[in-house]
């Protein structure tokens, strides 16, 4: 039997969320990656196969300058030798931080960059500027068909957790930036609760009983921090030893804790971490500010 290669990460225990009534847990879907976040690695599970089969001409990528996609796909896209470029939104005037450095790093002389006002057309700028050829356009997110099956897993994953570990998850907390990964989720295990935390004001997340959508309580723009956030981040690092992301983690996680209390959550409740961490680049000065000075070294 051919071994499955469908991405699977570890579940344990996340002891300082429990409450009375809550026992609660944390899916480790951000080891699925070092570069590439967890959600990205399980939709590049059947995208890429899909790319790498139909041997387009061009690929184009659509994306913000920080985009944890845009930044996942310059890495598996280079690595599989397919010519592609990235339509990136971003305003050039500012320096590049975090993950828009690392994705400079990478594509190089492979970037269109977008003004805002351009944004909208992107697609068709795209499709315009490369009739020439066989393209095919990668949306934000990598939210298209070809990313569902990849997408899917994460259910299929949960459920192999539960087996494992003897254990029903009745509330499942996940994140969302264009809806894919949550949709895909709330699909897959029907009969549980799914608490979607909506970061980027997508309007495609699934409505159904047994769903409930929020939008953070705290720095509610997309990608705006404040210290709650920051407070969510040194917390996490400091009482259960997990690196949170400051765009869609730290969120997610003071969400799930609020959340949780607030409604007395009963049952055995999972939180998809779905990794970025490595956004934490662009954020060192926030990070200092977490570090009480004893602890810096002296120089
Ligand atoms: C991309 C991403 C998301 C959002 O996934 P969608 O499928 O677009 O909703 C959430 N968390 C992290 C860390 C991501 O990289």
């Amino acid at each position: 039997m051919a071994r499955d290669s469908r991405p699977h990460s570890r579940v344990h225990r996340l002891p300082s969320f429990d409450t009375a009534t809550c026992f609660c847990w944390v899916k480790r879907d951000d080891e699925l990656g070092f570069g590439i976040s967890g959600s990205k690695v399980r939709k590049y599970h059947s995208l890429l196969p899909f790319l790498l089969r139909e041997r387009f001409e061009h690929i184009v990528v659509l994306g913000g300058i920080n985009s944890n996609n845009a930044l996942g796909l310059a890495q598996i896209l280079t690595e599989n030798r397919l010519p592609f470029t990235l339509y990136l939104r971003g305003d050039l005037a500012r320096a590049l931080q975090g993950n828009g450095k690392l994705t400079v790093l990478i594509a190089q002389g492979k970037i269109r960059w977008l003004s805002g006002a351009e944004w909208k057309l992107a697609a068709s700028i795209a499709r315009e500027e490369r009739k020439e050829k066989r393209v095919f356009v990668i949306p934000e997110g990598a939210s298209c068909p070809q990313a569902r099956e990849g997408a899917l897993t994460l259910a299929a994953d949960i459920l192999k957790n539960e087996e494992q570990l003897k254990v029903q998850f009745s509330h499942i907390f996940v994140d969302a930036g264009t809806g894919f990964t949550a949709n895909t989720l709330i699909e897959g295990v029907a009969e549980k609760t799914v608490h979607v935390i909506n970061l980027a004001k997508s309007q495609a997340i699934m409505q159904r009983e047994n769903v409930k959508i929020y939008r953070p309580r705290s720095a509610p723009s997309f990608g705006a921090t404040n210290r709650v956030v920051w407070n969510e981040v040194a917390r996490l690092a400091k009482e259960e030893g997990i690196l949170l992301d400051p765009v869609y983690t730290a969120k997610l996680f003071y969400e799930t804790r609020c959340i949780i209390k607030e409604q007395k959550i009963e049952g055995d409740a999972l939180v998809i971490h779905s990794g970025g961490a490595l956004s934490l680049l662009g954020f060192s000065s926030f990070l200092d500010s977490k570090i009480s000075s004893v602890e810096k070294p002296l120089l």
